[in-house]
């Protein structure tokens, strides 16, 4: 077994960091949430779509607005109530996707997607974790506005929480889709794959949705044997975490493989090989010669492919 490389300090998972207070208990309380609202403290993040509108501060970034400044960027569309920081409210004000994209011309607005924010670092990692919260329930809200039941317009209610239809009485609540994210090995070999629209170079783990009646377990094996043709065994939990494009939880876990014959599903795969350690450390260090790399720390799967390159032990 070769010796331990030295990856330097564990970087921080992207959009988990929170220290916001969800306040689940008090989504109810309409007077609550309404005196929160009236609070010139509060604040809310700006998001239309995919772009998040930010304030430019001196030689910083600013993510927060207060609730009427949000309001006039653009055409607001729903609000939601992500929570409580130090006891006042936090929310997420949903733009009109054209209008808040239309803000890229503004010098003192940076408008920008959430993954670049992500990976260039433009925020706090408090401030990630609640960005990604609202644009993951905005998005549930923008495609969500009549009845799955009946097909007549829903109501937003309990702060966005939950979606009640006034014709048939259904209620909707927002939804999160479970995705398996897993790091396949073989000895002292681990599997990676290469999506087409990966950036040149990149290998990540392996994924996919998990599916009704499906354990997160069968999920791991399923995919792998789907995408790679690899046979799986045991699957060991590691880590998840929220991923908002658009709404998943990332639910990361390393398996350990019965087979090594890859054959790739070209429908779903552009590659996928095998890796041995020395090679996997330097594409996480970004030092491999061949320039090929793993995803940025802001992932999970930097954090499975680097635990399994720092503990082989796994799985
Ligand atoms: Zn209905």
């Amino acid at each position: 077994m070769s010796p331990r490389p030295d990856l330097g300090p564990k970087p921080a998972l992207g959009y988990s960091a929170i220290a916001m207070d969800r306040a689940a208990t008090r989504r109810s309380d309409g007077a609550f949430l309404a005196s929160l609202e009236q609070d010139r403290a509060a604040r809310a993040y700006a998001i239309g779509g995919e772009w998040v509108v930010m304030k430019k501060a001196g030689d910083s970034i600013d993510p927060l607005f207060t609730l009427d400044e949000a309001c006039t960027l653009a055409a607001p569309a729903e609000r939601v109530f992500l929570g409580l920081v130090d006891g006042v409210g936090r929310f997420g004000i949903g733009l009109e996707p054209a209008g808040a994209e239309a803000l890229k011309g503004r010098d003192d607005l940076h408008v920008s997607d959430l993954r670049s924010i992500a990976v260039q670092g433009l925020t706090t990692a408090d401030h990630l974790a609640a960005i990604a919260e609202a644009k993951a329930m905005l998005h549930w809200h923008a495609r969500h506005r009549f009845c799955a039941n009946c097909g007549q317009p829903s109501a937003l209610v309990q702060g966005g929480w939950r979606r009640d239809c006034p014709a048939c009485r259904a209620e909707h609540f927002p939804r999160t889709d479970p995705v398996v994210i897993m790091l396949a090995i073989s000895g002292d070999r681990c599997l990676l794959g290469r999506q087409t629209r990966f950036v040149r170079g990149m290998w990540s783990c392996l994924a996919g949705f998990v599916e009704p009646g499906e354990s997160i377990e069968q999920a791991v094996r399923r995919e792998t044997l789907e995408e790679a043709g690899i046979v799986c065994g045991q699957v060991d939990y590691f880590a998840s975490q929220p991923w908002p494009f658009p709404m998943s939880l990332m639910i990361g876990c390393h398996v350990e493989a019965l087979s090594t014959d890859v054959t790739v599903d070209h429908s779903e795969l552009e590659d996928a090989r095998w890796f041995n350690r020395e090679e996997v450390a330097s594409m996480l260090l970004r030092r491999h010669p061949g320039g090929i790399m793993t995803p940025p720390p802001v992932a999970i799967a930097h954090h499975i492919i680097r635990a399994w390159v720092e503990d082989p032990g796994r799985a």
